[in-house]
């Protein structure tokens, strides 16, 4: 533990050598907490409406297709600054929008010259990579002349190095994993000469990593020292928080709501205590019973995630697994299927917790508790994404499971309660 610390803080320390001018110091900027705004220091949250951030035309068309007609209490705050270049360092419960303040900043922003990269956008896992980068698309619609790119691990590299040699492909944003990316400029085919915006979604997860932060490190390195930096996550410990500045200059601070409280609007939570043995019972019990569009089901490992999901289609539940030692295109694949409701019932390991965006799943079920509470707080985040209802169940088996879930309610000051025998459908279904 020490030792990791002592490295952790060697890297810095390498790096601040290095790269003076941009990482040193960064004065603090103003830090905005979500009690500001039940305090009313701004007010008015839904009369702006996303015609007040003076955004390009093509990009205002774009969100009228989008459906989004008040921006929500993230962007209401982000947006303004992001769009004039200020530093980000953002932390906002999951499904509030993040994703869009950065969309949008940079793309509105961009001004794209043919062969030049001016965007990175980082995150750690491919799906979200995959995700992000179909946010660019539908934000970018009318702007024919933008070009993204997602790159990742788990696919040949020659693909990726065909598209960014080509001038007509070359991209000018680039979505992206750290190794992959750092391999690419190591490789000197992605030139980051031109970069102008860096931005790290899942920042804490990412520079948590070593071997990731290591990556993210060198490719901030080969950037411009001028640039916007902007981090987001939906949990941002306070000891990771000086890390992420180190690479910003006064940024703008945003905590909409210090991850002591766990408000996920609209979820309900709930636990039920079992034997390991009456789980798959119980499962399909509540599978029967329970009233779902989507369900996300959190197991702990890749075998038994293959085989909960071989059950579940077995009973004949539309079931489908996701996992890390499943080939990236086929993890991309599945993604896919679900996402576009092919399938309801999605069987997951972590690789799923974070960030991944699936309106519909109404459910997320921790078959297998989550071994921390932001892990759990990731993974019940995907139901009741942007304000809509949602319901988490816990199975909890064990003495061990029984003092992750009294971790979990102490550290977000929530109070999970069994699960009743019966729960009203319209308290976790949109109508
Ligand atoms: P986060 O990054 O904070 O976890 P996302 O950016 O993934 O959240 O947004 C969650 C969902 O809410 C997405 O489906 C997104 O399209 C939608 N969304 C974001 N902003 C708005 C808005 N202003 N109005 C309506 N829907 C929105």
């Amino acid at each position: 533990m020490a030792n990791n610390a002592r490295d952790e803080q060697d890297d810095l320390i390498d790096y601040e050598e290095d790269e003076d001018a941009v990482a040193v110091n960064a004065a603090p900027g103003p830090a905005i907490s979500g009690d500001a705004d039940k305090k009313g220091s701004y007010v008015g949250i839904h009369s702006t409406g996303f015609r007040d951030f003076l955004l390009k035309p093509e990009l205002l068309r774009a969100i009228v297709d989008c459906g989004f007609e008040h921006p929500s209490e993230v962007q209401q705050v982000c947006i303004p600054q992001s769009i004039i270049g200020t530093d980000i360092l953002c932390q906002a419960k999951s499904g509030l929008g993040k994703t869009a303040v950065f969309v949008l900043a940079t793309l509105h922003q961009i001004e794209p010259v043919n062969g030049e990269v001016s965007v990175l956008v980082l995150c750690h896992t491919r799906e979200l990579a995959y995700q992000i980068k179909n946010e660019y698309a539908r934000f970018s619609k009318y702007m024919p002349d933008v070009r993204t790119a997602v790159f990742y691990g788990g696919v040949n590299i020659r693909q990726d190095m065909d598209t960014l040699r080509d001038k007509d492909k070359c991209p000018h944003i680039v979505v992206a994993t750290p190794g992959r990316l750092n391999a690419l400029v190591r490789e000197k085919v992605l030139r980051v000469g031109q970069v102008k915006h860096f931005v790290l979604d899942e920042c804490d997860k990412m520079l948590e990593a070593i071997d990731m932060r290591r990556d993210i490190q060198d490719i901030f390195r080969a950037t411009p020292h001028q640039k916007q930096v902007m981090m987001f996550s939906a949990t941002l410990g306070a000891e990771i928080r000086p890390i992420c500045k180190k690479f910003m200059q006064n940024p703008l601070e945003i905590y909409i709501d210090d991850e002591t409280k766990l408000t996920l609007h609209g979820l309900q939570q709930h636990y039920v205590r079992l034997e390991e043995r009456e789980k798959n019972r119980k499962l399909n019990d509540l599978l029967d019973e329970l009233e779902f569009n989507q369900v996300v089901i959190f197991v702990k490992s890749v075998q038994r995630a293959n085989e909960l999901d071989r059950l579940l289609r077995e009973c004949n539940f539309p079931s489908i697994t996701i996992h890390g030692s499943l080939s990236q295109e086929e993890r991309i694949n599945r993604y896919k299927q679900f996402k576009d409701f092919h399938k309801r019932i999605c069987v997951a390991t972590d690789v799923l917790g974070r960030g991944i965006d699936i309106e519909r799943v109404n459910i997320v079920i921790n078959y297998d508790i989550a071994d921390s509470s932001d892990s759990y707080l990731h993974r019940v985040g995907r139901a009741g994404r942007f304000g809509t209802k949602g319901l988490a169940i816990t199975f909890v088996s064990t003495p061990e499971d029984a003092t992750m879930l009294d971790k979990i309610q102490e550290r977000f000051e929530v109070n999970i309660p069994e699960l009743p025998e019966h729960i009203d459908v319209s308290s976790y279904m949109n109508n």
